[in-house]
């Protein structure tokens, strides 16, 4: 039989403990199981870490997207950001508290307290941050067992690499008070290595190095972990070598940027000065609009806006360009961060290089972000996984090696199925076979069978069998802005990468005009060991069905391709040719012809030998009509001087 898929299986675990990312703007709850690890929740499954608390008796508590929703409405009992004051004094929080919407006041012992004032019939209330971020957790906790169906009670929560004792200690009460057994906390970076597979023991791991870049909504946090294969009770080790960041940097500062542009327009449009203030409404307004046009600005290369201010309307269009020249300074800010960090950890690297980039946070979503890590550090940043899912998906996989699923690994040293794109007909191109060992690389050259394509569309496959339509899709991209070209002309050099750490970077270079996509998978992902097994039977199955059926759609392919350019010649230059010859040769097509015709109502109604001689008689006939096209060509070339 074939080597088994080392450890695809084995995260399966007798106890349930999930793992959570408590954010300081988004939290997630996800759980690992044999198919590796998910985020649980229904749509929209993140959690916006805001909580409002009753204005009035008989009120309910409100937690995430609602909460954040109507934050402006209820500025001083709606708490956000509260990670920022978890295990920390007043004193020292109080540039934090500069920021934020509610109250800041000194508790016990000189604590970090939040206090929410009187309404009616509540009375005022000062409240823990453990008890704030308890109420995001019981929301997290509840939405897992709506999931799962079942009690939940055990949890790996992660948090900052930089947490000290006292904050670490806030985050294990906060989960006590939610109800939840706090079995480790794990530092947001380890997570986000672990869920790449990053430092998990496998046959012939190697101690790895990485640097984690994390930038969320108000925070930038920057790391270079080791992380060490480990045995027995502890699967692996980590060791922070340097970390960095800005603790005032993030996402809400593209939004502000974006929104400062808006209410100068806005001013304008509405003939009021430029310093003055607008209504909190309209306020509110601009700054979930410049959220939603950064956000669409990750995906388009232009957004609008239109908001309806009463006597005036505002319309706007934003580009991605505009956005990125906005933008950019905090940017560089972060890059410049990073290296610095990187710098720090050059001693305790000894000479090693970094092995990868892990993005984490939503703000990495945006192109510039990932353009200039690629440029700074030289190498294309694992982006395969949300990355604001990467965190709690990887407090999952350690949630999982704490329930005891013994690995193994979720990483394999030899990819467990081949790798390849579509062709045109729908059978698929391998270029890893299955069983390499990784890492692993293969370049093949393409074209196109349509005349004038200006987008040439990739599908990467995984799989056994010979037909897309049999495989696993892993992702599809487009290499697009090319210039039109006879078919077979463009020059599409197609490389597939497979990392030491099982990730894949595919891209696609049409090399005549430059265009370049590309797109990165981990391809198993979501794969378990039994899917894997199936996969391989079924290949055995169909194995000669399978190859058969490639063999027609690859010679319906190439046939049609002859038809056209002997069709088109034998048109141009039927006068210079003898009656013979042509008849010779309009008879082979169109017996090649019929075949085709009749393999693409029904593959199995041709046999492929047959047409493969066709095929092979049409171009040795061919091949007098080729020298005429080319002489004449010759002939119709302008002298050169
Ligand atoms: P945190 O770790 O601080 O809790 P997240 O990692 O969830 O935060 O990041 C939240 C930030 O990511 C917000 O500023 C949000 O606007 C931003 N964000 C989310 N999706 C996108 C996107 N597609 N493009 C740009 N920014 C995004
Ligand atoms: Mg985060």
């Amino acid at each position: 039989m074939s080597r088994p898929a080392r450890g695809l299986e084995l995260f399966v675990s007798e106890e349930l403990i999930v793992g959570i990312d408590l954010g300081t703007t988004n939290s997630l709850v996800a759980v690992c199981d044999a198919h590796g690890p998910r985020i649980l929740g229904a749509g929209g499954a993140m959690v916006p870490s805001v909580v409002r608390y009753p204005a009035a008796a008989g009120e309910a508590l409100v937690v995430g997207e609602a909460a954040k929703r109507d934050a402006t409405l209820f500025p001083v009992r709606t708490v956000s950001s509260v990670k920022r004051l978890m295990g920390r004094s007043a004193t020292d929080a109080a540039g934090d508290a500069a920021y934020l919407s509610y109250e800041v006041v000194a508790g016990e012992r000189g604590a970090a307290r939040v206090r929410i004032p009187a309404g009616e019939g509540v009375p005022e209330r000062v409240l823990s941050p453990e008890e704030v971020s308890a109420a995001v957790l019981r929301e997290l906790k509840s939405r897992a067992e709506a999931a799962l169906g079942r009690a939940v009670s055990k949890a790996v929560i992660t948090v900052p690499a930089y947490f000290d004792d006292a904050q670490r200690q806030a985050t294990r009460v906060a989960g006590r008070l939610a109800g939840l057994e706090v079995v480790r906390l794990v530092p947001e970076p380890t997570a986000a290595a672990l869920a790449y597979g990053i430092g998990l023991p496998r046959a012939g791991a190697k101690p790895a190095s990485v640097m984690v870049y994390d930038l969320g909504g108000g925070t930038f946090d920057v790391s270079v972990l080791r992380l060490t294969p480990g045995e027995g009770d502890e699967p692996f080790f980590f060791q922070a070598l340097a970390v960095g960041g800005d603790s005032h940097l993030g996402g809400d500062d593209f939004d502000h940027a974006l929104t400062g542009v808006m209410k100068r327009e806005v001013l304008a449009l509405l003939g009021l000065a430029p310093d003055s203030t607008l209504d909190p409404a309209t306020t509110k307004a601009l700054v979930e609009f410049a959220e939603r046009v950064k956000i669409r600005l990750s995906d388009a290369a232009n957004a609008s806006v239109r908001i309806d201010l009463g006597e005036r309307v505002y319309e706007r269009v934003f580009t991605r360009e505009e956005f990125e020249a906005l933008v950019s300074p905090m940017v560089e800010r972060t890059i410049l961060a990073a290296q610095r960090t990187l710098e720090q950890a050059r001693e305790a690297l000894a000479g090693e290089e970094i092995s990868a980039v892990v993005l984490v946070g939503g703000s990495t979503r945006v192109p510039l972000v990932r353009r200039r890590v690629r440029e700074a550090f030289g190498m294309e940043p694992y982006t395969a996984l949300n990355p604001d899912e990467v965190v709690a998906l990887g407090a999952s996989v350690q949630a999982s090696l704490l329930g005891g699923a013994r690995s193994g690994a979720l990483l394999l040293d030899v990819l467990p199925l081949s790798l390849g794109v579509e062709t045109q007909g729908g059978a698929v191109a391998k270029l890893i076979m299955r069983n390499s060992t990784v890492p692993a690389r293969a370049r093949e050259m393409f074209s196109t069978s349509v005349d004038g394509q200006t987008s040439i569309r990739l599908s990467v496959y995984q799989g056994e069998r010979e037909m897309a339509a049999d495989c696993r899709k892993l992702g599809e991209f487009h290499v697009s802005g090319l210039p039109p070209m006879p078919a077979g002309v463009p020059q599409l050099e197609v490389v597939f990468a497979v990392d030491a750490n099982g990730v894949l970077n595919v891209s696609a270079t049409e090399r005549r005009s430059g265009r370049r996509a590309g797109l990165q998978v981990i391809p198993t992902h979501g794969l378990s060991q039994s899917e894997v097994e199936r996969i391989e039977r079924e290949s055995l199955l169909h194995a000669r069905e399978d190859m058969t059926r490639h063999r027609v759609v690859d010679l319906i392919v190439n046939g049609k391709l002859d038809l056209k350019w002997i069709g088109e010649r034998l048109a141009k230059h039927r006068a210079e040719l003898d009656a013979a010859y042509v008849g010779e040769l309009e008879s082979r097509v169109a017996s090649l012809r019929e075949m085709i015709d009749s393999a693409e109502r029904d593959w199995r109604s041709v046999d492929p030998s047959k047409m493969h001689q066709a095929k092979e008689a049409l171009d040795r006939a061919s091949m007098r009509l080729q020298e005429v096209a080319i002489t004449q060509s010759l002939r119709e070339q302008p002298r050169k001087l």
